[in-house]
């Protein structure tokens, strides 16, 4: 399979090429095609096996499907991290393939200041929005954002994410796109998990926010 495979846009394809990126990885080649076919996916992957470009891809293709996407104002496309450093990492991924199709991205953590990122999101409409759960569930309260219209949540590192005590800030926004996800739009939302190991606390949450998922262990 190469990424010509994928059925991407020529500006994206062009970005890919730019980023001297020769064939998709392994877990490319398996979630990509799958995602793109609107399953949701759980992921057993580590950093560094490409699974950041492999949830992005499919969620700029899902986002740019979106009758809604000039209206609104929350993200569509929502990805949880459990360290700053992580976020800032797909947040950087994320841009530079979204550019691709003019989307906006955003980034809020822990442990920076809360008014510019309250700003950035409350004045910036973005499409994509990268968070860790507690600075999200400071930004909704504040009303910097909401989450009506995420349709594609992934939940990285999810077992990390639980090992620092997020479950329950993990549970919460779940809880509050699920009910939005299906009946704004009406039309299919996903959901992807990527987690380097697999838990029981992990697999629980992942069976009560996906429906009918796809394993992939890479
Ligand atoms: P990740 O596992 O998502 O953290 O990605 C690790 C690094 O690999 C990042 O710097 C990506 O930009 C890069 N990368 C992702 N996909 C590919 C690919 N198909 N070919 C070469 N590098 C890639």
């Amino acid at each position: 399979i190469s990424f010509a495979h994928f059925g991407f846009e020529d500006s994206l394809l062009a970005v890919i090429r730019k980023l001297e990126f020769t064939e998709p990885s392994g877990i490319q080649k398996q979630a990509v095609p799958i995602a793109l076919e609107g399953r949701d996916i759980i992921g057993i992957a580590k950093t560094g096996s490409g699974k950041t470009a492999a949830f992005v891809w499919p969620m700029l293709i899902h986002i740019m499907d979106q009758p809604e996407l000039d209206r609104g104002d929350g993200p569509i496309g929502l990805i949880l991290a459990p360290t700053r450093e992580l976020a800032h990492q797909i947040h950087t991924e994320a841009k530079r393939f979204g550019k691709a199709y003019g989307l906006k991205t955003a980034v809020v953590y822990g442990g920076a200041n809360k008014r510019e990122q309250f700003l950035e999101l409350r004045n910036g409409g973005v499409e994509i929005l990268v968070a860790t759960p507690g600075r999200l569930i400071d930004m909704i309260k504040m009303k910097a954002t909401n989450l009506r219209r995420v349709t594609y949540l992934v939940l990285d590192e999810a077992d990390r994410m639980f090992d620092l005590g997020f479950e329950p800030q993990v549970r919460s926004i779940c809880d509050n796109i699920r009910p939005d996800r299906q009946t704004q739009t009406k039309l299919p939302s996903k959901a992807l998990l990527f987690s380097a190991t697999f838990q029981k606390k992990v697999e629980r949450l992942a069976r009560q926010v996906m429906t009918d998922p796809i394993r992939i262990n890479i």
